[in-house]
C-alpha cells in the first residue's frame, strides 16, 4: 500500500515510524509541517523535520523525548558562558545538522534538497517533504500577546493561554515539490496524532493541500491525539479549553471538517458522531505499539475506500 501521512514532531513520528515498519506499507511519504521553523543565533532549526530524521535513523533521545541522543552540551556551555541565549536547547549533535543545513540553504539549496539529502546519507528509506520550500511562521495571540511558536513552546513552556493561532506567510507559500502529487497518488493518506491546531493546521494552510486532501481518491484517516480525554503530551487538550472547545474527538473531527474521512480513536474516548471511525488502543510506546497503530488506522483506511 502507497501510504502518505501529514505529520508534526513528536507525536506523529511515532506513526511514521510505525507506518515504516509496517508490512502493509509498501512506500511511504511524510508531509511535514514547517510552521515551527525558526532561526536561531542565525542558524535555520527545523523541529519537526528533525524530529523525523532523528525517529527514523534510529537517532533520537528516547529518555529525553525530543532532539538527537548521545549528547554533549559543550556548545550550549560555552554560549552560556558568553551571555548568550540558554532557552532552547542545541546538543553538539543537533548543533552539525543545523549548522549544515543552514549552510547548504546558503548555497540555495531548497529545504525540500537538504532534507532529502540528509535522508539519503542516514540511511532513511521513506521520503520527507516539509510542507512547503516557503517560509510559514506560527505565531499565537495569547493573554501574554503574540508569540512566535517557540517562544509560546519552549521559552514560555506553552503557559499562556491561546486566544488564536495563525501562520504568517502560509497564504503565499506553495507546496514543497511532490506534495500534492503524494496526496493524490495514495492508496491511504493518514493524518498523524500531532496537534491539529499546532502540526496540522499550518500544512492545511497551505494553498492547495487541503484541497488535495478532499481530491484525493485515497481515504483520508485522522489519528486523534487524545487518550482519556487528554493529550498524552504537550498542550493540544488545554489549547482546546483555551479555545472554547471540549477535549474530545468531536471537537477534533468537527475540526478537520471535510478534509477528513475517518478517524481511529482510543477505546477509551467515544467515537466523533457522523463520521467512519475505529476504536483500538492508540498509545504508542513501544515499536510493537507504534506499528499495531499504524495497522489500524490502515485497516480503517481500507474499510472506508
Ligand atoms: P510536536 O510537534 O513535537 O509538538 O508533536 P506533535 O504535534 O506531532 O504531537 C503532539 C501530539 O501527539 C499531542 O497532542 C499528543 O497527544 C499526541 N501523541 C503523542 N504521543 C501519542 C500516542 O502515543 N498516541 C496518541 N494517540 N497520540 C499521541
Amino acid at each position: 500500500m502507497k501510504v502518505t501521512v501529514l505529520t508534526g514532531g513528536v507525536g506523529g513520528a511515532k506513526l511514521v515510524l510505525g507506518l515504516m515498519h509496517s508490512a502493509k506499507v509498501s512506500s511511504l511519504t511524510a508531509v511535514v509541517n514547517t510552521g515551527d521553523d525558526f532561526r536561531h543565533l542565525g542558524l535555520a532549526i527545523s523541529p519537526d523535520i528533525d524530529t523525523l530524521l532523528y525517529t527514523l535513523s534510529g537517532k533520537a533521545d528516547p529518555a529525553q523525548g525530543w532532539g538527537r541522543e548521545s549528547k554533549t552540551w559543550s556548545f550550549m556551555a560555552a554560549l552560556k558562558s558568553l551571555g548568550g541565549p540558554g532557552w532552547f536547547n542545541l546538543g553538539d549533535g543537533d548543533l552539525g545538522l543545523h549548522v549544515w543545513r543552514s549552510a547548504r540553504l546558503a548555497e540555495g539549496a531548497t529545504l525540500s534538497q537538504v532534507t532529502a539529502q540528509a535522508a539519503r546519507l542516514w540511511g532513511i528509506a521513506p521520503v520527507i517533504l516539509p510542507m512547503s520550500d516557503d517560509p510559514v511562521a506560527t505565531w499565537l495571540d495569547t493573554e501574554a500577546g503574540p508569540l512566535a511558536f517557540q517562544h509560546y513552546f519552549v521559552e514560555q513552556q506553552c503557559r499562556p493561554a491561546v486566544r488564536a493561532v495563525r501562520f504568517e506567510g502560509a497564504a503565499k507559500a506553495r507546496p514543497a515539490p511532490g506534495v500534492i502529487e503524494a496526496i493524490l497518488a495514495a492508496d491511504a493518506v493518514l493524518i498523524a496524532p500531532s496537534n491539529p491546531w499546532l502540526s496540522v493546521d499550518p500544512l492545511l494552510a497551505v494553498p492547495g493541500i487541503a484541497a488535495a486532501l478532499r481530491e484525493t481518491r485515497a481515504p483520508v484517516v485522522a489519528v486523534s491525539p487524545l487518550v482519556g480525554g487528554k493529550a498524552v503530551k504537550g498542550p493540544t487538550s488545554k489549547m482546546m479549553a483555551e479555545l472554547g472547545l471540549e477535549p474530545d474527538n468531536a471537537a477534533i473531527a468537527a475540526h478537520y471538517g471535510p478534509v477528513i474521512d475517518a478517524m481511529l480513536h482510543d477505546g477509551s474516548d467515544a467515537a466523533p458522531p457522523g463520521l467512519p471511525a475505529r476504536a483500538a488502543s492508540t498509545l504508542m510506546t513501544t515499536l510493537a505499539d507504534k506499528v499495531r497503530v499504524a495497522d489500524e488506522a490502515l485497516t480503517l483506511a481500507g474499510t472506508v475506500a
